[in-house]
């Protein structure tokens, strides 16, 4: 049984509580880890060191030369490619393709495309003229903010975890990372590649545990962390900034979705399937960019249905060890009775249920029965407020609507709480722009999705998100900003 301790100043520690938890395979419902929850002592323990940390060797490191660390951090993690992806699959249930495609190697590259930026980044120059005749010169100073404590969710751990542990390093800061209770896996494995390659102690913090009165919370409303970074839930996102409004630390959020894709009539049909089968359906849905809405023109409606229906009906169940598995299964077994809550919800509601809607059925005896598996789903004839239309369900399912004209469905995509991405199906330019331009989101793709840039701003608006993260977007949250004025 592996057991997955706290990493606190460059040593793997126990839990002074002596409390742990445990962690279940999603995809056979077994334990497969203790994991140690850290409470106040422990928590305290990990800022303090990140505290410290500020002001030693790394703190004194030129910028250049941390850059160059974290670049032998990424090469790092790539050599050990096969040990992050297990630890990843094992925890998450994610079927393999989509960890070594996807997940490990954006890991990899979160730390070397922020170190790379960081070492080219210059600051803004302003001359002024004075009255004087002798002027003033300002300059831009970028400062680390100080301690960062990073927040990070199940669904897709390593990477969502590096993406902000990266520019947070890459600008100077220390962390204490709290990755959630159910994927503490690769987190606790960066720790040993970042003694490997000698990033200093204290820089690198990892506390495990669950988010109300235990790690998280403690972490959030401890007073020297500096600025608190979190993606997840909506509701918890609010949770924390009210946490963090104690002390007026900044927050940078990532948060829930409810995305639309949007299915023009001129759309190339096998594109408009390829883009939303995997916006559906990728990572079994558990995914904040994913679609669980679309809308499609109405003289394309009936052939988008039922070419989707059999792309769903053509995806294959199973755990990381099945082979030639395209789905896995939901990360637990609270969140798998939350996906199966909508699914009757749906039925309930009179839904037209065009596929799924249940739990599959694995011969008697196959493992995957004890696993955390539901249908791929996909459901038409609801009206625009019902709750399977407007709520994050988080699963692999959606809902179909037709439409008749542009300015409806626009008026439809934007009708909702969220913000986070938009993915529009056309063969138009111009109308891709157009419509593109209206969306009320931070990401809208067209004819793709998922197609990620890292130097582009990532985030969402209205209740998707606080603030952008990525490319020299990140400076704005991972540094403070000190304008230096030179009277000349
Ligand atoms: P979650 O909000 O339940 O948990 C996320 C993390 O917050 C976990 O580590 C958890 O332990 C911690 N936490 C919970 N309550 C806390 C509290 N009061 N104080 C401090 N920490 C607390 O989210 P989840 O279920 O792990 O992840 C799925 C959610 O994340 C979905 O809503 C999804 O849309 C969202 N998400 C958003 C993005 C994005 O970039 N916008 C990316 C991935 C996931």
């Amino acid at each position: 049984m592996t057991t997955h301790k706290l990493f606190i100043d460059g040593e793997y520690r126990a839990a002074k509580s002596g409390k742990t938890f445990d962690k279940i395979s999603p995809s056979t419902g077994k334990k497969i880890a203790d994991v140690h929850e850290a409470l106040a002592e422990d928590v305290n323990d990990a800022v303090e060191a990140a505290a410290a940390a500020l002001n030693g060797p790394w703190g004194k490191m030129p910028k250049a030369e941390r850059c160059d660390l974290l670049m032998k951090l990424a090469d790092a993690i790539d050599a050990r490619k096969a040990d992050f992806m297990e630890a990843e699959v094992q925890d998450t249930g994610h079927t393999r393709g989509f960890a070594e495609k996807v997940e490990i190697p954006r890991g990899a590259a979160n730390f070397r495309i922020f170190a790379e930026m960081l070492k080219n980044t210059g600051g803004e120059y302003f001359h002024m003229d004075t009255h004087d005749g002798t002027g003033a010169a300002n300059l831009e100073l970028h400062r680390p903010k100080g301690v960062i404590g990073v927040i990070s969710p199940w669904n897709a751990p390593f990477l969502l975890m590096t993406w902000k542990v990266g520019p947070a390093l890459a600008c100077g800061n220390t962390v204490v990372v709290k990755p959630s209770e159910e994927s503490p896996a690769t987190a606790t494995l960066l720790g040993e590649v970042m003694n490997e390659v000698g990033i200093p102690k204290g820089v690198y913090n990892v506390i495990h545990g669950f988010g109300p009165e235990s790690a998280g919370e403690l972490l959030t409303q401890h007073p020297k962390v500096n600025g608190i970074t979190f993606t997840g839930e909506t509701r918890t996102g609010e949770a924390i900034m009210k946490q963090a409004a104690i002390g007026l630390r900044d927050v940078s959020f990532e948060l829930g979705g409810k995305n639309p894709a949007i299915v023009f009539a001129d759309a190339d049909m096998d594109k408009a399937i390829e883009v939303t089968m995997r916006s559906c359906f990728a990572n079994t849905g558990q995914v904040c960019l994913g679609t669980e809405r679309i809308y499609v023109e109405r003289p394309i409606f009936d052939e988008f249905v039922s070419r989707l229906k059999a792309g769903a009906d053509g995806l294959k169940q199973g755990g990381p060890d099945t082979d030639g598995a395209t789905i896995g299964p939901l990360i637990s077994a609270e969140h798998r009775e939350k996906v199966l809550s909508y699914y009757k919800k749906a039925a309930d509601l009179g839904a037209t249920i065009v596929t799924g809607g249940g739990v599959p059925d694995f011969p008697e005896g196959d493992y995957r029965n004890e696993g955390f598996f539901v249908e791929p789903t996909i459901w038409t004839g609801l009206p625009e407020d019902s709750p399977i239309v407007r709520e994050e369900i988080f699963g692999p399912c959606c809902h179909i609507q037709p439409f008749d004209t542009e300015e409806e469905v626009i008026a439809m995509a934007n009708d909702t709480n969220y913000g986070l991405s938009a993915t529009l199906l056309t063969e138009n330019l111009g109308r891709a722009h157009r419509v593109g331009g209206k969306m009320e989101v931070g990401l809208v793709w067209v004819n793709s999705w998922f197609l990620r840039d890292l130097r582009t701003a990532f985030g969402g608006s209205k209740s998707s998100g606080i603030g952008r993260e990525g490319g020299v977007h990140s400076l704005e949250f991972y540094t403070e900003r000190t304008n230096l004025c030179l009277k000349l």
